[in-house]
């Protein structure tokens, strides 16, 4: 069954643009196609997360890199992570700013350093030195980032409900050829966010988790939330008791629902390559590739399918 990668594109509902719809779906598979081709080619799990999260910071069509959502005034600042299920390394930015790939950064974290994690303006000037070009913070917004964060400004807004209202978020988990799990996940957070605000996606065992004894979850959704239950590492928890991946994502947001009132979606892998990607939000996109399929979907119970060499 090896080698896998299954990949999010944000818990949430996009709006009902038939157009953008189709894009998303096209950012998820165009994303899986070209991890799953890092570990056809023998690449390393890690290597095939980060280029997934990678390919769909660049896509604007995300809340992660350009197309993050904004701070309360304004601004771009990003979480992202890294883990590798061999060792349990992992490496994280937290409000990060002024970074075109923070899920690049993060693996340098995990690469070169001994923390877990680099905040705001050290975790920039840490990039910086190890070769990352600064970009300009305009860089990272789009039209329509703006146009969301102008609109949560007025008085009766509610940021929950419009973040939730559209997706965004980036992640991936992965199996590769000699049977090394990672993941990674990349966020510009929540709309209208205060400044300095961290999420989940910047804290191992919150917005990610990978041990190769057992799998790897990549989440989405309120951050809030998910650290008050801390979604990855009680998903893998529930596949150490037996579960299956897809028994224990469920059972980790269905907690997450009843016990901090969150919703949200995952991507989990197990140790064997069997995947499932999960959500109690209205849509998650996601997409898997295995044996040379594309699995994909972004309402419950869709499961499409095409073949790996198709481009989208
Ligand atoms: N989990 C992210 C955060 O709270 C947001 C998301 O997944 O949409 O920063």
């Amino acid at each position: 069954m090896l080698p896998v990668v299954a990949v999010h594109g944000g818990a949430g509902t996009i709006p009902k643009e038939k157009e953008r719809e189709m894009a998303v779906c096209a950012g998820m598979r165009d994303a899986a196609r070209a991890s799953y081709g890092v570990l056809k080619a023998g690449g390393s799990a890690v290597d095939a997360v980060v280029e997934a999260v990678r390919l769909l910071e660049d896509n604007p069509l995300f809340n992660a890199g350009r197309g993050s959502v904004l701070t309360v005034n304004g601004g771009v600042e990003m979480d992202a992570i890294v883990m590798d299920g061999r060792t349990l390394a992992s490496g994280a930015v937290a409000a990060v700013k002024r970074v075109a790939n923070p899920v690049k950064v993060a693996r340098l974290v995990m690469d070169k350093t001994s923390h877990m994690c680099l905040a705001a303006d050290s975790a920039l000037q840490f990039a910086k030195e190890m070769g990352i070009p600064e970009v300009s913070e305009e860089s990272l917004k789009t039209d329509y980032a703006v146009m969301r964060w102008q609109k949560n400004l007025a008085p009766d807004a509610d940021p929950v409900v419009s973040q939730m209202g559209k997706m965004g978020t980036v992640g991936a988990v992965a199996v590769d050829v000699e049977g090394n799990i990672a993941c990674a996940t990349s966020t510009g957070g929540f709309i209208n966010k205060m400044d300095g605000r961290v999420g989940d996606t910047a804290l191992i065992g919150c917005g990610a988790y990978a041990d190769n004894r057992v799998g790897a979850v990549s989440p989405t959704g309120y951050g809030e939330a998910i650290m008050k239950v801390t979604l990855a590492r009680l998903i893998i928890f529930y596949m150490e008791q037996g579960k299956s991946a897809e028994e224990a994502s469920d059972l980790g947001l269905a907690y997450m629902k009843e016990r901090a009132q969150g919703l949200g979606g995952v991507v989990t892998v197990d140790s064997r390559g069997v995947w499932a990607a999960r959500f109690t939000s209205l849509q998650m996109a996601w997409a898997a590739a295995q044996d040379d399929v594309i699995h994909y979907g972004l309402f419950h119970g869709e499961d499409f399918t095409q073949p790996a060499q198709q481009q989208s």
